[in-house]
């Protein structure tokens, strides 16, 4: 970094406390944190020695239930205070201690109830229906038994059980040293920034050169850093390999139909939504090629290389917002959902639930986080722009779901699966852009709208859809016994890219290694989810802004359900079915309506 580019940021006590969270609602003081610290440590033991009670009648059962979500009900509480003050100022060792000491408490927690579920899965489905109808508050958690007793089927005998436990860390291996490969030993030369100053190449830095309005670049970037990977990939194809096959082995021992299924039955997904998802983006990539080849005539390039995509094609407009006016454009645009929904998000910028400003130490970027007893909490590093604006609607939006979720459900259904959670968030970016879209008629700042809203479709419904797809892949060529290697991984992915993208990008020989940097394909079937959240959320912008009240109102009442309901049910009821193809539709037809809107302003404006 050069020296010019310091900027001095103020230090925690510097800051305006209106810009800063209250967490005084959570503990007033620091000895009210260490109440309930103790509260929980004490109760850890106590929790222990319910083991073996829940098979003995439907009261020691609800007994066992309610005693163990009450500590982890307070444990969460504590966590929530002890992670927003770490992150608040990073670098404060008090803070640092409480976080540390938090974790340590939930790992003895995590590790003192870690035979409830194995105990409840041993009583049998005709046992465990009789005590829910002999008892009616125990009846109030059958949906939460059952999203256990669920993976019923799948649960091997104890002694099994044990074995592929003790077998766990051996089998986490390959995930590990694709880690602590990535992230610490590959080293990256160095290449030049913007500014033709030398700068070492790490994964931050790339992330920043390859959206230099410089060709070139962008160009020694993508070719530098991507001659690193190519270098390992016969590593790196060994470490993809070998954490698929561990979920092909999960998959297998536990009698699911592959590791998809497996995965996706966690939050009992069924596998068609992932199939559909796939043969709806097949359907309409004709339409990315179209962005494609709009960004080409943009840009002005005679060939557009795959690292000329990530490159801004719009200027950022003069748009400036202090935090004051984005609190009252955000209020504006999320004017559609209604007096209820608003009168909370005022709360938020009323009671200090936003700690808005960067200082020395703070976390980088944004998050909404809070627990069943506390506000749900939004962290902002505050910018002057447009970004900040959405950041913020964006986390209002997880923020507002907690919040109905918290205080519409009994504690047991107050949280919510992560494949709806970034529906919330990204409903109220779309809305932010009809509102930016409808208010705002300079060309400029329409093109810098539409283009982010077009480059936020493509980086998730194309973008992770093509990586659901490869995933797929690599589990399917394994299990029918083909080897992993890095020539038939890059082989695979070179055509796919070069399938997603269309014949308006250069396929360049390097994209083929793109598989060895993407930490996603060690998840575990978690990327498509990305791409679905977003597509259902641009579908339910579309009806809460029709007007119709009772669609708005739907919508509400996902926000309300929480965990309820299994995660397809609850979005079935907001308006929108996911294992059908209507609701992808429906997002690609907005889509497109707004590629063309793009299009023809910047005709428009070329011709000027
Ligand atoms: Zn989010």
């Amino acid at each position: 970094m050069q020296l010019a580019d310091v900027k001095q940021l103020p230090t925690r006590d510097e800051v305006d406390p209106k810009f800063t969270w209250d967490l005084t609602p959570i503990y007033a003081t620091t000895a009210d944190f260490e109440g309930d610290f103790n509260k929980v440590q004490e109760a850890i033991p106590e929790l222990e020695d319910l083991r073996g009670s829940l098979a003995t009648g439907a009261d020691q059962l609800l007994h066992a239930i309610q005693s163990i979500l009450s500590v982890i009900r307070r444990a969460e509480k504590v966590y929530v205070y002890a992670s927003l003050k770490h992150d608040e100022n990073t670098g404060n060792a008090e803070n640092q201690a409480l976080s540390g000491r938090t974790q340590t408490l939930f790992t003895s927690l995590e590790s003192a109830i870690a035979w409830f579920e194995p105990e409840l899965l041993a009583i049998d489905k005709a046992t465990l229906d009789n005590m829910l109808a002999q008892n009616s508050t125990l009846g109030e958690y059958k949906h939460y038994l059952d999203t256990i007793t669920d993976q019923r089927d799948h649960v091997l005998a104890p002694n099994e059980e044990k074995l592929l436990a003790q077998a766990g860390d051996a089998l986490g291996t390959a995930s590990n040293t694709f880690g602590v490969l990535n992230d610490a030993d590959l080293e990256f030369p160095v290449v030049e920034d913007n500014d033709g100053q030398a700068v070492q190449l790490s994964q931050g830095v790339y992330d920043q050169l390859i959206q230099s309005t410089k060709p070139a670049v962008r160009e020694m970037a993508f070719k530098q850093l991507y001659a690193v990977y190519h270098q390992f990939r016969h590593t790196l194809a060994s470490t993809l390999a070998g954490n698929v096959k561990t979920h092909n082995f999960n998959a297998q021992v536990r009698y699911y139909a592959d590791a998809r299924e497996a995965a996706l039955s966690g939050n009992h997904i069924p596998v068609s939504v992932y199939d559909t998802l796939v043969k709806a983006v097949n359907a309409h990539l004709p339409l990315l090629h179209r962005y494609v080849a709009l960004r080409k005539r943009i840009l002005g390039l005679s060939d557009l290389h795959m690292y000329d995509l990530y490159t801004p094609i719009t200027g950022e407009p003069q748009l400036t917002y202090t935090y004051e006016t984005a609190r009252d454009e955000a209020l504006k645009a999320l004017d559609v959902m209604g007096p209820d929904y608003l009168s909370h998000v005022k709360t938020a910028f009323d009671s200090r639930w936003i700690d808005v400003v960067e200082n020395q130490g703070k976390r980088s970027g944004g998050y909404s986080s809070g627990m069943y007893d506390t506000a749900p909490y939004i962290l902002l590093n505050w910018q002057d722009n447009l970004e900040s604006l959405y950041t913020l609607v964006h986390e209002m939006g997880h923020s507002m779901h907690s919040y109905y979720s918290s205080h519409n459900q009994p504690y047991q259904y107050g949280d919510y699966s992560i494949f709806v959670a970034e529906i919330a968030s990204t409903t109220n970016e779309t809305l932010l852009t009809d509102y930016l879209l409808k208010t705002y008629d300079e060309p400029q700042v329409q093109a810098f709208v539409l283009n982010h809203y077009l480059d936020g479709f493509k980086g998730t419904v194309f973008r992770q859809t093509q990586f659901a797809e490869f995933e797929q892949f690599i589990h399917e060529e394994d299990a029918a016994g083909h080897p992993l290697t890095a020539d038939h991984l890059s082989d695979y992915y070179l055509k796919l890219n070069q399938r997603y993208y269309g014949d308006a990008v250069q396929s360049d020989p390097e994209i083929a290694d793109e598989w060895a940097r993407i930490p996603h394909f060690y998840y575990n079937y978690y990327v498509y989810q990305y791409a679905t959240g977003f597509a259902a959320a641009n579908t339910l912008a579309d009806r809460i802004l029709s007007g119709d009240t009772s669609k708005r109102d739907a919508y509400l009442n996902y926000l309300k359900s929480g965990s309820s309901d299994y995660p397809i049910e609850v979005m079935k009821k907001a308006g929108v079915d996911m294992s059908q193809e209507t609701y992808l539709d429906q997002a690609f037809d907005q889509f497109e309506a707004r590629l063309n809107q793009f299009e023809k302003l910047v005709e428009r404006e070329g011709k000027r």
